[in-house]
């Protein structure tokens, strides 16, 4: 048995992988699920699965989930704080950890993962666009394994030769095209952009998904995250990854290779693809999603990203270029940022303008110790802020 801890159990990600586990309950067990302040899912998660732990970020949620479990026959004892993410995401018991929290909360536990030499099965982008350098030297260095759930990267590395390391000469790849639905603001009057509400910003075409992450891939942020995933995972520099803005989403992205193959991988927009690949590989188990219809799709388009109409795309390009902290601010301007705008203090399009002033504001340092990665964290948080304080103000 597979014994596996999923960190944000609760969220869209978290929800999908337990739908794959539940299909598989002779391979994998479940040791922890994990969440935020989600009291009442987490309850019925733990009754369905019984972990042997349960984790609550706040001290508050873990005694609401005590209270409630009291009354339930379960033996899932409960923790909390990040201290309970990283014992969860360590433990010697655990095999595989699914790193599914959204955002920099994620980052302490996922590192714990990678410090502790499991499979990292990772959707949270946000935490090795902050600690790039430092996450892939930690995996290395304890024997992590680390498999891509974010369905571009799951493509890419299905679409990689099996004995890709580093290098992508070396393995005669000369360019990694990364899909891109576009959003749902993709082809709107772009001086409409300034009055979108923060539903219609999450109502994205194709993918379910969070609220953060559905605004991210409105502003475009989230390919722009990606690139840098990219840039980690396949240890490649910005110029060789294309954004192809692909509106079906079928082709989740795409290898070149010098003598003129593009290998893809394609399939339904279903998370649970890209979660059982990364569960079971090299072997493959069923996911509960559909085969793909290519003759009800019957047409695949693709355009050029409109850097205009999506500034974050630019932004994050600039960032991975510039290296060091630059990403760490970059993520934690947005955060705040994408926080702000569903919080309805800000304007869809004042996303990008914060967090170009907030890169504009902080000096870049390198990024070689988790202290450098922490601390641009917080000053880029703390000046984002103030300038959506000064906003709401006027
Ligand atoms: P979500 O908002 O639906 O879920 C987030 C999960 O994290 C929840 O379980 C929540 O309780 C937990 N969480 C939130 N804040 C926390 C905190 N401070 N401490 C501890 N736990 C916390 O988000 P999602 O859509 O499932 O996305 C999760 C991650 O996966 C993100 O990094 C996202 O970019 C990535 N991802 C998601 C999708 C998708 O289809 N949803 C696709 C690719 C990548
Ligand atoms: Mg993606």
């Amino acid at each position: 048995m597979i014994s596996i801890t999923v960190l944000g159990a609760t969220g869209s990600i978290g929800v999908s992988t337990l739908d794959v586990l539940a299909r598989h309950p002779e391979q994998y067990l479940v040791y922890a699920l994990t969440a935020n302040r989600d009291v009442e899912r987490l309850t019925e998660q733990v009754v369905q699965f019984n972990p042997r732990y349960a984790v609550m970020a706040d001290s508050s949620s873990a005694e609401r989930l005590v209270g409630k479990l009291a009354s339930l026959d379960v033996d899932t004892e409960v923790l909390s704080g990040v201290e309970g993410l990283e014992r969860v995401s360590s433990a010697a018991e655990v095999d595989y950890v699914m790193a599914a929290i959204v955002g920099a909360a994620g980052l302490m536990p996922t590192l714990a993962a990678a410090r502790a030499g499991k499979r990292v099965l990772l959707a949270n982008k946000e935490a090795l666009v902050m600690s790039g350098h430092l996450f892939m030297e930690e995996v290395k260095a304890n024997g992590a394994e680390l498999l891509p759930i974010d369905s571009e990267h799951n493509a890419i590395f299905q679409s990689m030769p099996q004995n890709f390391v580093s290098g992508l000469e070396k393995v005669g790849v000369n360019k990694i095209l990364l899909t891109a639905s576009g959003g749902p603001f993709r082809t709107m009057p772009i001086d409409q952009l300034h009055d979108v509400t923060p539903d219609q910003a999450c109502a994205h075409p194709n993918w379910e998904m969070g609220r953060k992450i559905s605004v991210d891939s409105a502003t475009m942020m989230n390919k722009g995250l990606e690139v840098i995933e990219a840039c980690w995972l396949f240890h490649t520099s910005p110029e060789l990854i294309q954004v192809v803005v692909h509106p079906e989403s079928v082709i989740h992205s795409m290898v070149q290779y010098n003598d003129g193959s593009v290998l893809a991988q394609l399939g339904n927009p279903d998370m649970r693809t890209p979660i059982a690949h990364a569960l079971a590989w090299p072997d493959r188990i069923s996911s509960g999603v559909e085969n793909l219809d290519l003759f009800a799709i019957a047409q695949l388009n693709f355009e050029q990203p409109d850097l205009d109409r999506f500034p974050c795309l630019r932004l994050a390009y600039e960032a991975i270029s510039t290296g060091g902290t630059a990403p760490s601010i970059l993520n934690a301007a947005n955060e705040v940022a994408v926080d702000a705008f569903l919080g309805k203090q800000i304007r869809f399009t004042q996303i990008p303008q914060l967090i170009e002033s907030v890169l504009t504001e902080i000096s870049v340092t390198a990024a070689d110790s988790l202290d450098q990665v922490l601390a641009a964290d917080s000053e880029a948080r703390a000046c984002a802020t103030e300038r959506v304080s000064a906003e709401v103000q006027r």
